[in-house]
């Protein structure tokens, strides 16, 4: 028989969300009445806006026609996509991202998946804590992250974020490989300055490290000075990949669009110490894994490049930040330690003295009935916090505010 990728057996059940869902359904169960308000959602809840409509079905309309039928499109984007990308996102922004460096994908959470493939077995990774846990488990996949036991692996170093250092993760003590950093942070919300940032990048180049930087949500960062990319920062054309996506941005979670930069200064060593660019691989990679984004949806993403398409995206982005500032603020005033919530979508709190992360789920949801997420299904540094998105309506959001600062008095 078969012998399988043992790795797979390691990986504890995808607990957390099919957790709250199951606590969820047995308390509607148990209370039919209950107007249950979720602000768990980690997906968007805005229609794609107009401009993005028009290019997708502008190309559809032009692959039912047999001049303008496309096939196979080019393994790395469309040109008009790939040249988007360098020009509003970087070029404007005196960023020069070459053409073979851009990478046109379905999305980012494959991207940052699929990376560690250029890895050695051995390389040693570390993520930060709390952490979105695609950069755990691909790795724990392929048989990096050593046993799993009490929350932890064994072989991954934890780069722990709390209220005491601010959510800014400390620099590795022993040797590390890579460094998954996700700013704006998903959970906890925060983001880190310029100077923050280049402690790591710094470091990266000091030790030989790799920086896997994932900008999904760089599109909620309103505060002057945040980094939109890690390639704001001197010298991270030599230490780091960038993973962005559309999901978040312009509202494409179903419909996939997302890419990533890497560098040719990115470079690994290969057996016998010599320099190989991690571009070249990635590109043999994505040539053989990876037959491109659907014309159409390419033609989608393009549009939200346009200045009409930027200005219809940064308005559906500031209602959710309007969301935010509503969670964020009902909090503070019912007198909870809030942390994010002005450049993302994510609102992060601190759960009362002597309650869990799931105590406080259980709570919220049996006396305000409204549902969140537990900080501790996001690592072990997540216990005692607690995750809130600004994804439903300004509507239903407000009246969870009030109902939890009700409960508060
Ligand atoms: N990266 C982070 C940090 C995320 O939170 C998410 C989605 O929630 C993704 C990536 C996934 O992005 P995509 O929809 O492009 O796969």
């Amino acid at each position: 028989m078969l012998k399988i990728n043992q790795n797979y057996l390691k990986l504890p059940g995808s607990y957390l969300f099919a957790e709250t869902a199951r606590r969820t359904k047995e308390y509607q169960a148990a209370h039919p009445e209950a107007d249950i308000i979720r602000l768990g959602i980690g997906d968007v809840t805005q229609p794609l806006v107009p401009a993005v409509v028009e290019a997708m079905r502008g190309a559809v309309e032009e692959m039912g026609r047999r001049e303008t039928f496309r096939g196979y499109g080019p393994d790395f984007g469309y040109d008009f996509l790939v040249n988007a990308i360098r020009e509003t996102d970087y070029a404007a922004r005196g960023i020069d991202i070459a053409y073979d460096e851009v990478f046109v994908s379905d999305g980012a959470k494959c991207d940052v998946g699929n990376i560690q493939e250029l890895f050695s077995s051995d390389a040693v990774i570390a993520v930060t804590d709390p952490v979105y846990p695609v950069y755990v488990d691909s790795n724990a996949m392929a048989g990096r992250a050593g046993e799993y036991a009490d929350g932890r692996w064994s072989r991954l170093v934890y780069l722990p974020c709390n209220a005491e250092n601010g959510f800014v993760p400390p620099l590795p003590e022993s040797r590390v490989d890579v460094v998954y950093l996700c700013y704006p942070n998903n959970p906890t919300g925060t983001v880190l300055t310029k100077e923050q940032l280049k402690r790591f990048v710094d470091w990266a180049r000091e030790n030989g490290a790799l920086i896997i930087f994932d900008a999904a949500y760089k599109a909620f960062v309103t505060t002057p000075g945040i980094p939109l990319s890690i390639y704001e920062i001197e010298g991270a054309r030599e230490v780091a990949i960038e993973c962005c996506s559309y999901s978040k941005t312009a509202g494409f979670t179903g419909t996939r669009c997302a890419y990533t930069i890497v560098p040719h200064e990115v470079k690994g060593a290969d057996e016998n110490g010599a320099a190989v660019e991690l571009n070249a691989l990635w590109k043999r990679r994505m040539a053989t894994k990876f037959n491109g984004v659907s014309y159409p949806v390419q033609r989608a993403a393009a549009a939200t490049h346009t200045p009409e398409g930027q200005r219809q995206i940064k308005s559906v982005i500031a209602g959710y930040l309007e969301n935010a500032r509503v969670i964020r603020e009902g909090l503070q005033a019912a007198g909870f330690t809030v942390f994010g919530g002005v450049d993302s979508p994510y609102v992060w709190l601190k759960v009362p003295e002597g309650m869990t992360s799931w105590d406080f789920f259980d709570r919220l949801l049996d006396e305000c009935r409204v549902v969140g997420t537990p900080g501790s299904g996001f690592g072990p540094s997540g216990e005692g916090y607690f995750r809130l998105t600004a994804f439903n309506t300004l509507e239903k959001t407000q009246e969870a505010l009030e109902r939890i600062a009700a409960w508060k008095k």
